[in-house]
């Protein structure tokens, strides 16, 4: 099935399941159970999940059951059908928006030893084990090759720099890839710094924020500003695009903080957990540790061209290209916390 059949044939099934679920309230469980399937809530749209599913479900007999839709959506989905919820699993992008449904007291702590020893500490809820990161992306500086020579790039914090005058342009402060890299920032160089570098990140702008990732690397690309900061996968899929190769060809990645001391690249997490209502608590975590074995890493990483969090799975040859780098070791768990003041130092540094 293409997307958008698949979008159209889930969101009007998922509403029905969750109807005829409901009506089934007192025996859910065990209705659940019988079937051996999973629902799973998912803001993740790439065919190749479609394989993974069916590889899951010819491994352990349980069926996976998709309902697609943006993050907030599924969230807000999940939060009105209560105790009622057919879902058993919810999976997002950006550690903030883990955080948030975590906030809103969706997820349970899951403890398994598979998911503890795969997945590294750093992209796991270490504190209540209620979700995992089963991919990252990294949020990386771009340039215009030929215009900046990357010997004149170091770290996030330099982007401050009066010497980018001009040259930089970011996405607005609305989206939460820039609110989560505030908010690390703010994790590791605390108030003060923070303040200023977003300051010297605003007076460095080309033009006011507006678009996506994409869109800022495309007017790099144009020759409309030097620098940008955008998610790797954004770029990568540009690589295999006919259409789109120009624009890759044009474009320099630099994995920033790299430094001896330095933090290391800001690598955010595709992810999630199961749910408190999970009708399939057991097939759920099931399929969540099936996640981390070296095929589903593949995939799972892959159709996005993320990195698997995984030892041994293999990564992209578009992302190899990128290069070898360091990722941050600071726990994504101290991300979430600092989300709302990292918006109003966002603020006030009149970033829009
Ligand atoms: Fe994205």
């Amino acid at each position: 099935m293409n997307k958008v059949s698949r979008r159209l044939f889930l969101g009007a099934t998922g509403a029905l399941g969750a109807v005829a679920l409901a009506e089934f309230t007192g025996v859910r469980s065990s209705f659940a159970q019988k079937k051996q399937e999973i629902n799973l809530y998912s803001s993740r749209h790439y065919n190749t999940d479609m394989k993974l599913y069916k590889d899951f479900e010819k491994q352990t007999g349980i069926k996976v059951n998709l309902v697609e839709g943006k993050g907030e959506e599924l969230l807000q989905r999940i939060k009105s059908e209560g105790r009622n919820s057919p879902a058993d699993i919810f999976l997002t992008a950006d550690v903030g928006n883990i955080w948030q449904a975590q906030q809103a007291g969706i997820f349970s702590p899951v403890n398994s030893s598979t998911l503890n020893q795969k997945i590294p500490a750093s992209l796991r809820d270490t504190a209540k084990n209620e979700w995992f990161g089963f991919s990252t992306r990294v949020r990386v500086i771009m340039y215009r090759k030929g215009k900046i020579n990357p010997n004149q790039l170091s770290t996030y914090e330099d982007l401050a720099n009066p010497k980018w005058r001009g040259k930089l342009i970011m996405r607005t402060s609305t989206n939460i890839y820039n609110q989560s890299l505030t908010a690390w920032l703010l994790g590791i160089n605390g108030q003060a710094k923070t303040e200023q570098w977003a300051k010297g990140v605003v007076a460095n702008f080309a033009r006011q924020p507006q678009g996506g990732d994409r869109d800022q690397f495309e007017a790099v690309a144009a020759g409309i500003a030097d620098l940008t900061v955008a998610n790797t996968y954004y770029l990568g899929a540009y690589a295999n695009d006919p259409k789109k190769k120009e624009i890759f060809e044009r474009i320099g990645v630099f994995f920033p903080n790299q430094g001896k001391g330095q933090s290391g690249a800001f690598s955010n997490i595709s992810g999630g957990g199961v749910l408190k209502n999970a009708p399939n608590r057991a097939g759920a975590i099931k399929f969540l540790e099936y996640l981390t074995t070296p095929s589903a890493q593949n995939y799972f990483a892959k159709g996005n061209f993320e990195y698997p969090v995984v030892k041994g799975a293999q990564i992209d040859p578009v992302l190899k290209n990128f290069g070898n780098f360091r990722s941050s070791n600071v726990s994504l768990s101290k991300v979430g916390p600092n989300l709302a003041n990292a918006l109003k130092i966002m603020d006030r540094a009149g970033w829009k």
